[in-house]
């Protein structure tokens, strides 16, 4: 078979996000260990590290003795070398994070908003983005991108534009575009579960994980797929847009147009609907001031459809383990995965039965810090070139 020059770069780039990826998950590795983990051949491992290494992604550590033979160099990220910016847009709030090429975050700014309107919003963008170009300063230069999360799904006739949990007035929004213009960075957009399955597999339970599910409830309902190791997203962003599967016919009307959607049930909208709370200006900490005789009361009601969307999320993907994660406040959701069980039969239903659910990482930082792990994850990345040289 002939390889072109374009798959070779590819296979380079590749390459290096599986070394890069190594690392971060064993925090220093040798030559030898990289080897032996990515199953690479020395020589590519030795010349990749050697890349990294002049572009200062990767810094030696203190050798290690070994027998009588020459000792091992571990090598390690170089925290300070790349950054990365999130932005999470939600239905009240705007956060925006700054972290480097392991994860910690440099810049926190978190900013209420009520029903955010795009040019407002922009604006706010462009104003902490200056903020964050003046903490850099010269090291601005190595910001690989942004990463931007809102929530699903986009450009659906009759799905995106209406109804309480999707953003209203962002339908002809390019958002990317903008902030790509704004910053004269890479921006990726991507929907609020795909974004937090990739926070899951870059500092969460799923650092292990090649397959796996995210099941994210937020004020809808949606499904990150993380397939082989690497995102699976769709032709336009949508893959995993469960909550507007049927699984009550006739059942609670949807403003899609359905009866007995998915996230009619299973949501925060749909738990604020049942305990009254306002879902124009509930947030999701207000649900543990519910009284918990009638959170428990819509647990019930959420239950069987929460469980038929694990069966058919298993049995289509056969996945390791399907993570549930989101918005709801933690003690909540601990609340509902203890009463989920016995799961429908499935695929995985007869073997790992202790991965088979896991609660994944919560709370409001969770889905800015994924959307900043975008550009990092993403081996086309124009960004990675500048920082080689
Ligand atoms: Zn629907």
């Amino acid at each position: 078979m002939k390889t072109s020059g374009t798959n070779l770069e590819h296979a380079r780039a590749h390459n290096r996000r599986v070394i890069i990826e190594a690392i971060r998950l064993h925090g220093e590795l040798t030559r030898a260990e990289l080897a032996r983990l990515t199953a690479l051949t020395p020589q590519t491992v030795s010349n990749i590290v050697a890349e990294l290494e002049a572009a200062e992604l990767l810094v030696s550590r203190q050798p290690r003795k070994q027998g009588r033979g020459q000792p091992a160099i571990p090598v390690t990220l170089n925290p300070a070398s790349a950054f990365s910016i999130g932005i999470h847009l939600d239905h009240q709030t705007l956060l925006i994070v700054l972290v480097d090429l392991t994860g910690e975050i440099h810049f926190r700014r978190l900013i209420l908003v009520q029903k955010p309107e795009p040019d407002a919003t922009l604006a706010r963008i462009a104003e902490v983005l200056d903020d964050i170009k003046a903490q850099l300063g010269a090291r601005w230069h190595k910001v690989l991108g942004m990463g931007v999360v809102m929530p699903g799904p986009f450009g659906v006739e009759g799905i995106s534009s209406i109804g309480p949990t999707t953003l209203h007035g962002w339908e002809r929004v390019d958002i990317e575009a903008q902030l790509a213009a704004m910053s004269q960075l890479p921006v990726t957009l991507e929907n609020d579960a795909t974004v937090a399955a990739i926070g899951e597999r870059f500092h969460g339970v799923a650092r292990q994980l090649n397959s796996f599910i995210y099941l994210y409830i937020g004020t809808g309902l949606g499904a990150g797929i993380f397939m082989d190791g690497h995102i699976y997203s769709g032709h336009a962003h949508n893959a995993g847009e469960v909550g507007h599967v049927v699984v009550e016919p006739g059942g609670r009307a949807c403003y899609c147009g359905n009866h007995g959607c998915l996230e009619r049930y299973v949501s925060l909208q749909a738990a604020y609907e049942y305990c009254g709370l306002d879902p124009m200006t509930a947030l999701p900490d207000d649900l543990l001031a519910v009284e918990p005789a009638r959170f428990d009361d819509w647990i019930d009601t959420a239950l069987t459809p929460l469980r038929q969307a694990i069966n058919m999320l298993e049995c289509i993907f056969d996945a390791e383990s399907v993570i549930i994660g989101g918005m709801m406040p933690a003690a909540l959701l601990d609340k509902i995965i203890a009463r989920l069980p016995p799961l429908y039969q499935s695929v995985r239903g007869r073997y790992l039965t202790a991965s088979r659910l896991k609660r994944g990482l919560t709370g409001s930082d969770t889905a800015a810090l994924g959307a900043a792990a975008l550009p990092i994850f993403d081996e086309f990345n124009p960004q990675f070139q500048v920082l080689m040289k």
